[in-house]
């Protein structure tokens, strides 16, 4: 059950409803927005029904949720939402296209790719600095080096910026760079991190993990709005299955199956799911006919130099196929390709 405050609602008319809920037995968690409170409950709900919770000050509604995932549910916010990265628009309406390195190798590489992002038809900049490797021996990325240069690139061009943080101690540090903050798929299930980023004031690009079920997904976006942060973006990046042929398995079902049951965006990532160049334009068409709410995209001037992912990132040459595909496609279906922002909205 989700108790709905009224925005004028203040402290004592809060307080008072946390103090009913306990009396009843529950427990409640109180997620402040931007706009307005709302209070989880955990619990007896007929308890609850009978503290008849409606008639108390400052209680605008009181709804009640079938579902595990309360707050990122539809049950709870019916209508599909949008997200908003420094003012680029993530959700219905529109496709939304992030792309950029897989990591930040160097300014001039940052750049580069941030030049091919915006060809692509990105509005926004994709870039890893703190990188979670499934190796030790690996290139773990350049850390705040990286993030000062994800920070010039956006000076540069305009280009919001989508960075990874992989733990809690990173989140005031890659806040102060990032617009918008990644969980990477390994990442999907650290708790602390998710309530870290829940109380971070930056939206949140979470990825699935690639052993979780849609459930479990959403129930880890849920720990994010749980802290009060409802600026969440889902991303389908590939699961873990039998098949060998592509480095993951593109679940494209998990597109519309997650926008019926919650009310966030749903983006994918054709990079990392097939994890090959080639198949990035046609799992990127599938996904804008599936109903993706947006793409993000590995690109890298010189792929094969490439400190992490070469394999997968587009290059120079397979740019102009995609920008035509982002462009025309979501038309089709009554959409249109976000544009960047205009220069006199970057500040
Ligand atoms: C990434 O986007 O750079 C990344 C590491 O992706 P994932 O977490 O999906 O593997
Ligand atoms: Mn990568």
């Amino acid at each position: 059950m989700v108790v709905v405050m009224a925005p004028e609602a203040d402290q004592a008319d809060i307080e008072a409803i946390v103090r009913l809920v306990h009396s009843a037995g529950g427990e409640a968690f109180v997620s402040r927005g931007v706009s307005r409170t709302i209070i989880g409950l955990v619990g007896d709900v007929d308890q609850f029904g009978a503290l008849n919770l409606r008639s108390y000050p400052g209680v605008s509604d009181v709804v009640r949720i079938s579902v595990p995932y309360k707050l990122v549910s539809r049950e709870h916010h019916a209508s599909r939402s949008v997200i908003r990265v420094a003012g680029v628009p993530i959700g219905p309406g529109t496709l939304t296209v992030i792309a950029g390195p897989c990591t930040v190798e160097t300014a001039e590489q940052t750049l580069t790719a941030a030049r091919m992002a915006q060809a692509a038809g990105a509005s926004l900049l994709r870039g890893g600095a703190f990188k979670p490797r499934t190796s030790p021996y690996a290139f773990q990325g350049l850390g705040e080096v990286g993030l000062r240069i994800l920070a010039d690139v956006r000076a540069e061009t305009g280009l919001p910026v989508v960075t990874e943080v992989i733990d809690p101690a990173s989140v005031d540090l890659v806040s102060s760079y990032a617009d918008m903050l990644q969980v990477g798929t390994r990442s999907m299930q650290n708790f602390a991190l998710l309530q870290a980023v829940g109380s971070a004031a930056k939206p949140v690009l979470l990825k699935r993990g690639m052993n979780a079920t849609v459930e479990e997904w959403l129930m880890a976006a849920e720990y994010i709005a749980q802290r009060g942060n409802l600026d969440i973006v889902l991303c389908e990046r590939g699961i873990r299955t039998f098949e060998t042929a592509t480095r993951n398995t593109l679940d494209i079902s998990a597109v519309p199956v997650a926008q019926r049951l919650s009310h966030l965006p749903v983006i994918v990532d054709p990079s990392h799911s097939g994890g090959r160049r080639d198949l990035v334009l046609p799992l990127s068409r599938a996904a804008i006919a599936a109903g993706a709410d947006g793409l993000i995209i590995d690109v890298h001037p010189h792929p094969a130099a490439a400190m992490c992912d070469g394999d997968q990132a587009l290059t120079g040459d397979d740019i102009s196929e995609l920008g035509e595909a982002v462009k025309t496609l979501p038309q089709l279906l009554g959409r249109q390709l976000t544009p960047p922002l205009e220069p006199a909205m970057i500040g």
